[in-house]
């Protein structure tokens, strides 16, 4: 049998987090790739949008004011997709043969703002700012999860209108509920399965390899590094995994906040660089269940999910063959490593 050459044969790659595969067409990207730059939009926001109901002394749905908050502002969403347990009632069931299954979901949705500002995003906001978001990142995930009716906090953001997100003052969300959903449930299994097979974690295991190799690096740090997983989907997808094999952010020490604040300051500003736009994505943190169990398994990380492929308007769809067989890529996971590194660190609307 030949040896596999990654960046010549059609070849499929394992995600050991998930267990799922990615098909890799390396030679349909084989002509230089050309990144289009389309004209940067040049249309600011105001640092203030009286009409935002994310901004600070505005209103918001039902009548109540945000105060005036000065870094970070988390509130009960509004417009919740779950709703907290009724005290003494059972979670309703349905279960007709088998084919027909339901079961009641409970949970606290919440939103986050970054900061009072409208007009940044995290790549423009500075260090303290954005370590000012994983402390209440923190704080949020220990209250919520130290809730015996929350099993899971799923901490989130989506950016941009191209992720369908509708309001671009900086937020993100939480929801927090009392089943662990899919992805983190894939990722659960496959970690522990890992774990009891070689007594440490999956990831502090798969970076060693990263960091031998060092192909897929974008940016590293004295507590985290940056890459693209060997097994990206998406043309641009990053992970950032701590050092240290920590199951949840509460576990990190101050110096490691910054470290990877500093991480999520580094990838946000080249991905902006990269096509001279606001990069969308949605990104989010995989932590430990909250479900009152030790989790040495579980090592932390943050994904990094952006659509865009090949300019600020041609993006990754998710269709045909992705829907209905599976993953496929053209550009590998090394190509897309090498453009984000070569980026410059400092955000393009600062040069
Ligand atoms: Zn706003
Ligand atoms: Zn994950």
């Amino acid at each position: 049998m030949d040896h596999l050459n990654l960046s010549e044969h059609v070849h499929r790659r394992y995600n050991p987090l998930t267990g799922e595969w990615i098909l890799v067409s390396p030679h349909r990207s084989k002509r230089p790739w050309k990144g289009h730059l389309d004209t940067p939009a040049t249309a600011s926001r105001p640092p203030h949008d009286p009409a935002c109901y994310l901004c600070p002394g505005n209103a918001r749905a039902g009548g109540k004011v945000n105060p005036d908050y000065a870094d970070t502002f988390v509130f009960d969403n509004d417009f919740a997709a779950l709703q907290p347990a009724v005290a003494g009632s059972a979670p309703a069931l349905m279960d007709t043969g088998g084919l027909m299954v339901a079961r009641q979901e409970t949970g606290i949705c919440r939103v986050i703002c970054f900061s009072p500002r409208h007009d940044l995003t995290l790549a423009e906001m500075d260090a303290p700012a954005l370590v000012k978001i994983v402390d209440l990142w923190a704080s949020q995930y220990a209250e919520l999860g130290a809730r015996n009716d929350i099993n899971y906090v799923q901490i989130f953001e989506n950016k941009g209108a191209m992720m369908g997100c509708s309001n671009m003052h900086p937020h993100g969300q939480i929801w927090a509920q009392q089943t662990v959903p899919d992805e983190p449930a894939k990722e659960s299994h496959h970690q522990l399965a890992y774990f009891q097979r070689t007594g440490h974690t999956l990831l502090a295991a798969y970076l060693q390899l990263e960091l031998e190799q060092d192909v897929r690096i974008v940016y590293q740090n004295k507590d985290f590094v940056v890459l693209v997983p060997f097994w990206a989907f998406w043309p641009f997808e990053t992970i950032i995994l701590p050092r240290r094999a920590v199951p949840d952010i509460t576990a990190l020490t101050m110096g490691e906040r910054e470290q990877f604040a500093d991480a999520i300051k580094q990838i946000t500003v080249r991905y902006d660089n990269l096509f001279k736009v606001s990069f969308p994505y949605s990104a989010g943190l995989h932590q430990a269940p909250t479900d009152g169990s030790a989790h040495p398994a579980w090592h932390f990380h943050m994904h990094f999910y952006p659509p865009l492929l090949r300019s600020a308007t041609i993006r990754k769809f998710k269709v045909g063959y992705e829907m209905l067989g599976g993953g496929q890529r053209d550009v590998s996971a090394e190509v897309s490593a090498s453009l984000l590194k070569a980026l410059p660190a400092v955000h393009f609307k600062a040069l």
